[in-house]
């Protein structure tokens, strides 16, 4: 038990880590300063350096120990250093690193076959490339040569990535450059009913919100649309998400607009929501496209979209290629990614974990007036916090 004022004390740990002997951390801000682009910033007025990471902890270069309760921007999944991934890696680096799709290696076929066997039927055919602003561009492209059609519906509050197609689709201004492209997006009530324009039950609000994409696929496009896409749970926008008939309701409007329903799980994928291993399941839905990223490779540059063959199919109308896409050594962290979050239960383990931490989230809501929400499901649970609580 910890009062208002004493500091909570950290579970024991038995990982030492090495000794630090690099550069110290003003060396290495003054560097980066002065040589990496400005826009490159750190959290905390005094930026922490870090140096270390077992599991759950990670550790600067003074060998102080931190909860890493981001686990790096919720892309550590199974944890810093573990030592199945670590080996998988290591092993597959010191035997080939690099050779490109062009040749054949065991491991891509493979890891796409495990990750057809986690989706719902007919969800079989993965192309792998680096990031999740990558997977969602190609999502989108699918989406275009399938239906022939160029508006894609987004999400207001939505985040989708920095590359200029998914740039258009990510929905606040902080993110949003000047320099964009927009090429067809258009951008739908979000359906979170803690700031809704709309009033009512969540179910309601869902609902109205729903009907907006009717709307705008009316008044916005040429009636026919290539796309929906949308994160099953808001991650960056703070873990927002509507009443369970929003999806289902939205996915049968696009549809009838002769669209594709693209589900982001970049953050909501691979069981962090404790009762699903994706996302959209909690939902009830199933997508066309799923786009992939952060937890698939614990931290390696990796990232995916899985979708049905017919769709995939498309692509094949031009050369297609990425360089890293598939490479064997992000193969080999995804494949033993895969099998330790389901040899460790972590799915499990994120919905008993997320349910104890939301409860305890919802009891101090009770008594300070300054957290204005609790949300989410699993380990991914956002907290939004108000200066005025009828105001918001
Ligand atoms: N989609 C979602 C939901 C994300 O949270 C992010 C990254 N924050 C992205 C896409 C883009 O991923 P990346 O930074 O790997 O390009």
């Amino acid at each position: 038990m910890t009062t208002a004022t004493s500091r909570p004390t950290m579970p024991p740990c038995a990982h030492i880590p090495r000794p630090y002997t690099g550069p110290t951390r003003s060396e290495v801000l003054a560097t980066r300063r002065q040589y990496a682009n400005p826009a490159i910033f750190t959290i905390y007025k005094d930026p922490l350096m870090l140096v270390e990471g077992h599991r759950q902890w990670l550790f600067d270069e003074s060998g102080r120990r931190y909860l890493d309760f981001f686990a790096g921007i919720v892309t550590v999944s199974v944890g810093h250093a573990h030592p199945k991934v670590t080996k998988r890696v290591q092993d597959q680096a010191a035997a080939l690193a690099h050779t490109t799709t062009i040749y054949l290696h065991p491991f891509m076929g493979e890891f796409a076959k495990r990750l057809a066997a986690k989706m719902p039927p007919g969800l079989d055919v993965t192309y792998f490339v680096n990031s999740g602003s990558e997977a969602n561009d190609l999502a989108i492209m699918l989406a275009r040569l399938y239906t022939g059609y160029n508006d894609v519906i987004a999400l207001r509050n939505g985040y989708h990535g920095g590359s200029p197609w998914s740039m258009a689709l990510t929905s606040h201004h902080t993110w949003k450059f000047p320099a964009q492209v927009n090429t067809g997006v258009h951008h739908a009530i979000c359906p979170d009913p803690y700031r809704s324009p709309f009033t009512g039950t969540p179910e309601q609000i869902a609902h109205q919100s729903a009907e907006d994409v009717r709307e705008l696929i009316k008044f916005s496009t040429p009636g026919r649309v290539a796309a929906f896409l949308a994160e099953s749970l808001q991650g960056v926008g703070g873990v927002t998400h509507g009443a369970p008939n929003y999806f289902r309701e939205v996915y049968a409007i696009v549809r009838e607009a002769g669209g594709l329903c693209i589900a982001d799980e970049v953050q909501s994928g691979f069981g962090r929501t404790g009762t699903h291993y994706w996302g959209f399941q909690n939902w009830g839905v199933v997508p066309d496209i799923v786009t992939m990223a952060k937890g698939i490779g614990n931290g390696l540059p990796l990232a995916a979209v899985t979708t049905r063959r017919e769709i995939a199919e498309t692509l094949a109308q031009r050369v297609h290629f990425n360089t890293y896409g598939g490479n064997p050594v992000s193969m080999a962290a995804g494949l033993a990614v895969l099998e330790v979050i389901d040899e460790e239960r972590l799915q499990e383990n994120a919905r008993v974990t997320g349910g104890r931490l939301k409860a305890g989230l919802q009891e101090l809501a009770t008594r300070h007036p300054l957290i204005g929400d609790v949300r989410g499901m699993g380990l991914m649970l956002g907290v939004e916090l108000v200066r005025d609580r009828a105001t918001r």
